[in-house]
């Protein structure tokens, strides 16, 4: 079977769609990534490389610095929503916002500038969409971490074209409260483990959450339960009870500086890490990052949520995201982008690139 050749030629928005048209839900990227390999190396200014679906490309100018510019090939499942349509000016599918605008835009830069001011590496990769140990940024940075090695880095994930910075990190516990069992029509006899969680749930409805500036922009944390499990019966007092509480940090902390502050809101109780994920510093206060805010312009705020700019920040490379599309759409049945702002990423970018 010939597969599709995408056309770097054509404009971002039409680019968008013939992405969007080859469809790649999560673990499906094949044949788009071999689309995009195919069209990357005709380009001669470029070193193509590539590990399972993830496709890494870059420029070799002997630059001072380099930049990369990454984006995902997946999306999450089509729901009816392709092919793609365009009506007034707003492109209609699955992938539009997250994120084949921005992989259009990445890749259009990747074929049509050929001596940028910065050396840059485009790096296109599989399974962001799914669980995190099958994400190829995160393959790529454990087996191939040399391909990843850059001063700065913009992940294409939508932001409405607005320079959004870092993430926080989020940890997960259990907090765990033991009682004595008994058949409830002798309650006396035990001690109930559910009743013992109430002084648990007060401390977090008590909780008053931070906001953290680092590096110049403004972190919201927050403190929850998210979920509480205990009893086993309808006429037994619970001798188990367990309390799962979310916590979302601002980048200022480690993740084990997070633990810690964690445990002591819930000092003389048993507290047990279910997992954790670093936050990222925005990095802005970097010269390399300055001038890439200075030259997409507008107001920086800080991403809400994390985001795999993590993965960069844990490689020491500070990461913003920047792309197309409003990201309240994202995964949404009615997906849709403005074209108009797929160009003027493009726009920026470029002349970003030029310096
Ligand atoms: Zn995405």
């Amino acid at each position: 079977m010939v597969g599709t050749v995408l056309d770097l030629d054509l404009p971002a928005p039409a680019l968008t769609a013939q992405l969007c048209d080859l469809a790649s839900p999560s673990g499906k990227e094949g044949p788009l990534a071999d689309a995009v390999e195919a069209a990357l190396r005709t380009a001669g200014h470029l070193t193509v490389d590539r590990d399972g679906d993830t496709v890494v490309a870059r420029t070799a100018l002997g630059r001072p610095s380099r930049v990369v510019l990454a984006g995902h090939l997946d999306t999450v499942p089509v729901a009816g929503n392709l092919p793609t349509r365009l009506a007034d000016g707003v492109l209609w599918g699955r992938g539009t916002v997250d994120m084949k605008g921005g992989v259009a835009v990445a890749l259009r830069l990747a074929a049509h500038v050929p001596t940028p001011s910065s050396d840059v590496t485009y790096v296109f990769y599989d399974n962001e969409e799914v669980e995190a140990d099958r994400n190829g940024l995160g393959r790529v940075a454990r087996q191939h971490p040399a391909w990843l090695a850059a001063d700065f880095a913009v992940l294409m994930e939508p932001s409405s074209a607005a320079v959004e910075g870092g993430c926080n990190g989020t940890l997960r516990v259990a907090v765990e409260l033991t009682g004595i069992a008994a058949h409830s029509a002798r309650s006396w006899m035990g001690r109930n483990a559910i009743h013992a969680a109430g002084p648990v749930l007060q401390r977090l409805a008590e909780y008053q959450p931070a906001t953290v500036a680092v590096d110049g922009l403004d972190y919201r944390e927050g403190l929850n339960a998210v979920g509480i499990s205990g009893g086993i019966a309808g006429n037994v007092i619970p001798d188990r009870c367990e309390v799962t509480v979310n916590y979302r940090f601002a980048p200022a902390k480690t993740e084990a500086q997070a633990l810690d502050h964690v445990r002591q809101v819930f000092d003389g109780y048993d507290v047990r890490l279910l997992d954790t994920a670093p936050g990222a510093r925005p990095g802005l206060d970097r010269p390399v990052a300055a001038a890439f805010v200075a030259a997409v312009g507008g107001q920086p705020r800080a991403k809400v949520g994390w985001t795999d700019v993590a993965r960069f920040d844990a490689l020491g490379v500070p990461a913003v995201n920047y792309g197309p599309g409003d990201p309240q759409l994202a995964h949404a049945d009615d997906e849709r982008v403005d074209i108009a702002e797929i160009e003027v990423c493009e726009t920026r970018l470029r002349a970003w690139l030029a310096g």
